[in-house]
């Protein structure tokens, strides 16, 4: 089954409201084997949404909305889409007083009158409870079949009526009488890091297209490229399948950068490394601050694995507290190999770690020369005494470079520990 959703309100188009409505829609429908087709943003004018909805029902005659279900003057989302089905907008005793004795539950005295909209419901339509608030969630549908399903704008109670109502009643219909075997939209994410999006394209051959037929998608970000295979329209046993051989061949032909599957964090086989040589880790942090250290401890069960770190920031404690020599400092800097090597063969030996991961760079905004520019880290990892040192240049913000450096450091120690590793 294909479906639009339209999310509708003035602050998603604004910006000040990140359409998370849409995204929890689309994974959550996914599973259930819709397909999300197109998805609309439109403000809270009642033309805009009646002219978005119309389309999208011309289009599939499928739409779920969410937003402007609210009891204030800029919630229009109903009586806009009623006219599309021409049908009335009726006051629901029922509703109505269900609304008031929640109401008066919580709030001893006068019901606002205003709350009274939301019991005005188009006429035929059918309702959707909501169980974790006020505003119900409304269903209409033509004698065609075409159908629009319309929820809340806050996030918790959209989320608890698809689960809890119209999940499954969407679900029921797409394997209705006559629907056929129930097919689902699957995807499997394998993570590489170490290689660009054309490289990997060139090592898959093929165009960077799979044989299989599944379709492929690169995404890049700061963890890595991330390649995600997707199969929709297929029963669940015969999509498992399919993305189980295309992942195969991924796995055959790049697999020497791939480092984990789905929302894996690059810190977890690194620990998985360490552990199974039964080694410790310990880390000195200049321009990360700690966060290689956060990474690797918000792994449950690193204790066995990280003894703890460094952070330093300044020259003295790179001197007082790894051992870095002053000479060292004043030779080369504090961002460049010979002060990272140090710091990474300090920390191991103060802390008496196997392995030692150090950080050091220029995040930026300031601090930039023309030899070493923003975005300039050295990292390194000292494992049982043999240092690999590393240069990354990384072209973001400061937060970016920050977390592209301690992924970096990661990838680095990731390499060291695993023979044969690209
Ligand atoms: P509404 O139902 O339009 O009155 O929306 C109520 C609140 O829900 C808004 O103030 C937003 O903070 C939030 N909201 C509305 N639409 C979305 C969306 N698509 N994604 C995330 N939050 C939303
Ligand atoms: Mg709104």
């Amino acid at each position: 089954m294909q479906l639009e959703v339209v999310t509708i309100g003035d602050e998603l188009l604004l910006g000040f409201t990140i359409d998370t409505n849409g995204a929890h829609l689309a994974r959550e429908l996914a599973g259930a084997g819709v397909e999300i087709v197109r998805r609309t943003t439109v403000g809270d004018g009642a033309d805009e949404i009646a002219l978005a909805v119309r389309q999208a029902l011309d289009r599939t005659g499928a739409v779920i909305t969410t937003g402007g279900l609210g009891p204030t003057s800029d919630d229009l989302t109903k009586p806009s889409i009623a006219a599309i089905f021409g049908r009335e907008m009726r006051l629901d005793e029922e509703i109505l007083a269900a609304l008031k004795a929640r109401w008066l539950k919580r709030f001893p005295g006068q019901f606002p009158q205003s709350n009274a909209q939301q019991a005005m419901i188009p006429a035929g339509a059918r309702i959707l409870t909501n169980n974790h608030g006020s505003a119900p969630g409304i269903w209409l549908e033509d004698e065609r079949g075409r159908w629009v399903a319309m929820l809340p704008g806050v996030p918790r109670e959209m989320r608890g009526m698809l689960a809890d109502t119209l999940l499954p009643l969407i679900v029921a219909r797409a394997n209705g009488a006559g629907a056929g075997e129930p097919t689902v939209v699957r995807s499997l994410t394998l993570r590489t890091t170490g290689i660009g999006e054309s490289a990997i394209a060139d090592a898959l051959g093929e165009d960077g297209r799979l044989p299989a037929g599944v379709p492929l998608a690169y995404l890049p970000g700061w963890e890595g490229l991330d390649l995600r295979l997707t199969m929709k329209g297929l029963p669940p046993d015969e999509a498992d399948a399919a993305l189980e051989r295309a992942a195969s061949l991924l796995r055959a032909k790049v697999g020497r950068w791939i480092y984990g599957e789905g929302t894996t964090d690059l810190a977890e086989p690194v620990l998985a490394a360490a552990r199974a040589r039964r080694l410790t880790i310990a880390v000195a942090e200049s321009c990360t601050g700690g966060m290689l250290g956060a990474r690797l401890t918000a792994v449950a069960g690193s204790s066995d694995v990280v003894l703890g770190g460094v952070i330093a920031y300044a020259n003295e404690i790179k001197v007082a507290e790894l051992g870095v020599r002053q000479a060292t400092l004043d030779a080369y800097g504090a961002v460049s190999e010979e002060t990272v090597r140090e710091m990474a063969t300090g920390v191991r030996a103060r802390t008496h770690a196997s392995v030692g991961i150090a950080i050091t760079g220029i995040a930026g905004p300031g601090g930039g020369t023309a030899e070493k520019p923003v975005g300039t880290i050295w990292i390194a990892a000292d494992v049982d005494g043999t240092v690999t040192a590393k240069r990354i240049q990384t072209i973001g913000d400061r937060d970016e470079n920050r977390r592209r450096a301690a992924q970096g450091a990661l990838a680095l120690t990731l390499r060291a520990l695993t023979p044969g590793r690209a």
